[in-house]
């Protein structure tokens, strides 16, 4: 049995784990302050050093989900917004430290993998997955197979223009990126925009002055019918199933799964969302597509990048 280490990189830390199958053994967190390429490498050789303390026998290969646009072949990091990294040889930095096989792909993509693999995709053939956390990241599974397309950018839906002309800026610098729109920044982004309507509410007012407001704060205001969350909430919605109406005509999948951390709003969101979906599904049969929240969790990206590393390859198929 190969010992496999799957590593989400993100943002602000990075978490690596024995993983076997769908199942996470010991793990490690470190976080990530500091985005200079040698810091972050410090930081996950520290994380993949302390899991690999409890496999015995050392380990066979490493998988790695990191955000950005990735060279599968090489591993390097072509461009990653989220770190200010160019061309950044993380693959064969850590293959030189550990002196076995590292695969690295987008962190989204990984994810879909194991979604695909262990949790809400299992038995479908066609089937996308959308995380919904500080950004929107996505993957495709069309007829049984991850789809890349050209240098591995497919399925970043996040960057469709859901509101063109009146949206936010996203990061990428567009206007109304679905990612600007619908993620849980967003959700901020439209109860913010929404302010000057209640000027009475305290709903941006955080409790503890070194604690932001947050998406989540603002989802269970408006689950408790609070006037200005319930108004960003329904912009909120919209937008989603504007996005979710275009990835149904482009995509028709048998089942898009939602993730990150806006999903753990579970029936509230979906039983708001259904609706505006099929409104918008236009050329496409109303109701082909289930909607539901992913199985796997937080956990997704790590055991989707140990799923790479097993394969030998970002794909959905088993080597013969
Ligand atoms: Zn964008």
């Amino acid at each position: 049995m190969a010992t496999l280490v799957g590593i989400d990189l993100g943002g602000t830390h990075v978490m690596a784990a024995i993983v076997d199958g769908e199942r996470i053994g010991a793990r490690a967190e470190r976080e990530i302050v500091d985005h200079a390429f040698d810091v972050v490498i410090k930081q996950i050789a520290d994380a993949v050093q302390e899991v690999r303390k409890s496999a015995q026998g050392g380990l066979d290969a490493i998988g790695i989900g990191s955000p950005g646009n990735i060279d599968l072949r090489s591993g390097t990091i072509r461009y990653s917004p989220n770190f200010g990294w160019e061309n950044a040889p993380l693959g064969s930095t850590l293959h030189e430290q550990f002196g076995v096989p590292v695969f690295v792909g987008n962190d989204a993509r990984c994810a879909t993998l194991a979604e695909y693999a262990y949790g809400t995709g299992r038995s479908t053939t066609d089937f996308v997955l959308l995380t919904l956390g500080t950004g929107i990241g996505g993957g495709i599974i069309a007829d049984g197979s991850l789809v890349l397309g050209v240098a591995g950018g497919a399925g970043e839906f996040g960057h469709h223009q859901v509101r063109a002309t009146d949206g936010f800026i996203c990061g990428c610098g567009k206007i109304g990126c679905f990612e600007a729109q619908a993620s849980g920044t967003g959700l901020l982004r439209h109860a913010l925009a929404t302010a000057p309507s209640f000027p009475r509410s305290a709903l941006l007012e955080p409790r503890k002055p070194e604690k932001p407001v947050g998406s989540k704060q603002i989802r269970r205001a408006a689950a408790g019918g609070d006037p200005h969350a319930v108004a960003a909430w329904t912009r909120y919605v919209d937008d989603l199933a504007r996005g979710l109406a275009n990835v149904i005509a482009f995509v028709s999948p048998q089942v898009i799964a939602l993730g990150g951390g806006l999903s753990s709003a579970g029936d509230f969101l979906l039983d708001a969302v259904r609706p505006r979906v099929d409104a918008l599904t236009t050329m496409v049969p109303r109701g082909g597509t289930r909607l539901v929240v992913a199985e796997l969790g937080n956990d997704a990206g790590a055991i989707g990048a140990a799923l790479m590393a097993r394969r030998g390859a970002l794909t959905t198929k088993d080597p013969a």
